[in-house]
């Protein structure tokens, strides 16, 4: 069963692995997909699988340094830092801070853009040509404010957003109360990206594993690599299964990259940025649209399945224990604004690392300094969003074809 020797190894098979691995498949290649775990058990797991190229806008933006601060000792505030001794984090927030102007913000919201409106397409459509069951759905995507001086502020933004082929509609309160009988009382605004979709990511994997397979792609779970070696003819991967060999690797690992690649020398500045979801039974009240709850930074996705709230950006390192405080501060949060804030019964408490770049682009292309290497990590907060887009252009730049958008913002390289 085991080929020995295989087009493509795809190191980490979280939607990253899979989305490469599924255009790699359609280009003619051989692929086999190694996880230490289990398929899309990482981060890929339990995030709100919206698909938003209304957040081109990186999170370095002018002023949120100021605002991480005063966060810094809020215990259940939506960004959170935990003071600690760690060099890697702190040069990650060195060069954070330093992209909070408006000349950076604008060149990642450019470079995101690209890479988000390319991939909402290309999930449309594979959703359609593979017939994707996992729930997706084109319904748009809605921030609700409270706080007035909030909702102008993403008013104003949402002009410029115009600029990189995001498009907005504006509600004041009582009109988005009249059509959005899920909310309390007391919104100020909501603007809606009608762009924006939903899918249930679980859903998402599964339904990716099941195409990877149908075209005879290889998948092994449990199974760790240890380390990568080039070869006369390509890559060598020890693994907790023993050796394997292939032409090419794709490094998808999320927010385990820099572990891996730093044996290779290679740079690859990913913080785990920690995140929250509760997954409930479905409320008898939903939104009719996915949202974001502006003013605690709670996102809410509503799907046949189920109902979760999903938050927060904690930089604590590979941390993975659940914080009561901050997954009381979801439902909190959501209590503020809708009727049913949760559903009858809890399903799943989780948490997932985010890749964190602090540029909050993703690292797309050939390694550095190696011919047969290449990554595909650093995906942030928008990995399931980017995915369709990433595998694509991946399995483009692999088989030598003119990728759909300039690779230069992306490229490894400017880590080195
Ligand atoms: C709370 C929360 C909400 C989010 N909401 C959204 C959203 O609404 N929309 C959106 O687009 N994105 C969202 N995201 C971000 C999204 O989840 C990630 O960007 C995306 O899942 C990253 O995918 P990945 O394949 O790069 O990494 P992962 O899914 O983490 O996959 C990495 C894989 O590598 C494997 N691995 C690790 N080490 C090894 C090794 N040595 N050998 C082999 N395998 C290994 C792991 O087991 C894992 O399966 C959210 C994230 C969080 C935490």
């Amino acid at each position: 069963m085991n080929s020995p020797h295989d087009d493509v190894l795809i190191i980490g098979g979280g939607a990253i692995g899979l989305a490469t691995a599924v255009a790699l498949l359609e280009a003619g290649r051989s692929v086999r997909i190694l996880d230490a775990a289990t398929i899309g058990g990482g981060a890929s797991h339990g995030n709100c699988g919206t698909i938003t190229p209304s957040h081109a806008p990186p999170l370095a933006a002018p002023g949120v340094v100021a605002q991480a601060l005063r966060w810094m000792f809020t215990p259940d505030a939506p960004l959170y830092l935990k003071p600690r001794i760690d060099p890697a984090l702190w040069h990650w927030l060195l060069r954070f801070a330093a992209r909070c102007n408006v000349r950076d913000w604008r060149q990642s919201t450019q470079a995101r853009a690209a890479l988000l409106n390319d991939s909402r397409t290309r999930l449309a459509d594979w959703a359609e040509r593979y017939r994707l069951d996992c729930e997706f759905e084109e319904e748009g995507l809605d921030y609700v404010f409270r706080d007035p001086r909030k909702f102008q502020q993403y008013v104003d933004e949402a002009a410029v957003l115009a600029e990189f082929g995001i498009a907005t509609e504006v509600f004041d309160g009582a009109a988005y109360e009249r059509e959005e009988p899920a909310m309390l009382p007391g919104v100020r605004g909501a603007i809606r990206f009608p762009g924006d979709g939903r899918l249930r990511p679980d859903r998402y994997v599964t339904e990716l594993v099941r195409v990877v397979r149908e075209r005879g792609g290889l998948i092994e779970e449990h199974c760790r690599v240890e380390r990568l070696e080039t070869t006369a003819s390509g890559v060598r991967l020890a693994t907790s299964q023993g050796e394997r060999k292939g032409r090419d690797a794709v490094i998808a690992l999320g927010a385990w990259t820099p572990a891996f690649t730093r044996s290779l020398g290679l740079k690859a500045p990913i913080q785990p940025g920690k995140g929250y979801s509760i997954t409930y039974s479905r409320p008898s009240l939903v939104p009719r649209h996915p949202m974001v709850l502006k003013d605690r930074s709670v996102c809410v996705t509503v799907w046949d399945s189920g109902f979760r709230l999903g938050s927060t950006m904690e930089f604590s390192g590979h941390d993975d224990t659940l914080n009561e405080t901050r997954l009381a501060a979801l439902e909190r949060g959501a209590s503020e604004f809708l009727r049913e804030p949760v559903g009858p019964d809890v399903q799943e408490r989780w948490c997932g690392w985010r890749p964190m770049t602090w540029d909050d682009l993703p690292l797309l292309g050939r390694a550095p300094r190696y011919d047969h290497v290449w990554m595909a990590a650093g995906h942030g907060m928008l990995g399931i969003s980017m995915s369709a887009a990433t595998g694509q252009f991946m399995a483009d730049l692999m088989t030598g074809r003119t990728p759909a958008f300039d690779p230069s913002p992306y490229r490894p390289e400017r880590f080195a």
